[in-house]
């Protein structure tokens, strides 16, 4: 038997489909359409009303379990800050280890620069979490990531003509 967990997934996934040969405006319209409809049903709104009562159950009980046990918070947070460092770390290793300008490969210093100049985009698109998506994309060739120190990653941003400098820096 398909567990409730499953089932929602395939829901999700059935979902996502009907969304993506749509067209999300026009099935956000037709949700529309169809919620105020919904609503007005009187049987609905009976429904409604008991989601929204579980809903403020569920979240207080988390609340109050968050209230309980600060440190659990705080663990769950150092947890993912290591996980940052690690991922930060693999990427910059994989992508050459050091600045590709200048040579300097102390971690510290170094950085991801996006070459293509999509980094700002990149960064909304995973919620900061850059480097992790990297790792989880399998270290992708082809979306101009690269090596550099902050130095020449802020340099570069502020117009500096870092290529030429790559030539004059002899290692
Ligand atoms: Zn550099």
């Amino acid at each position: 038997m398909m567990d409730e967990k499953e089932k929602r997934q395939r829901q999700n996934q059935a979902q996502k489909g009907y969304i993506e040969r749509m067209g999300r405006e026009e099935y956000n319209r037709r949700k529309r359409e169809y919620m105020k409809e919904y609503r007005k049903k009187p049987e609905n709104k009976k429904k409604m009303n008991a989601y929204h009562a579980e809903y403020r159950k569920r979240t207080q009980c988390q609340k109050r379990y968050n209230a309980a046990h600060p440190e659990w918070r705080e663990r769950r947070l150092e947890k993912g800050r290591k996980r940052d460092a690690e991922a930060r770390r693999e990427v910059i290793r994989r992508y050459g280890g050091k600045c590709e300008i200048c040579g300097i490969s102390q971690i510290e210093y170094l950085t991801l620069d996006h070459s293509f100049d999509d980094g700002a985009e990149h960064r909304k698109a995973v919620h900061r979490k850059i480097y992790r998506d990297i790792v989880k994309n399998g270290f992708p060739k082809d979306k101009g990531y690269r090596v550099l120190c902050w130095n020449h990653n802020i340099g570069r941003y502020h117009g500096a003509d870092i290529e030429a400098e790559k030539g004059a820096i002899k290692e």
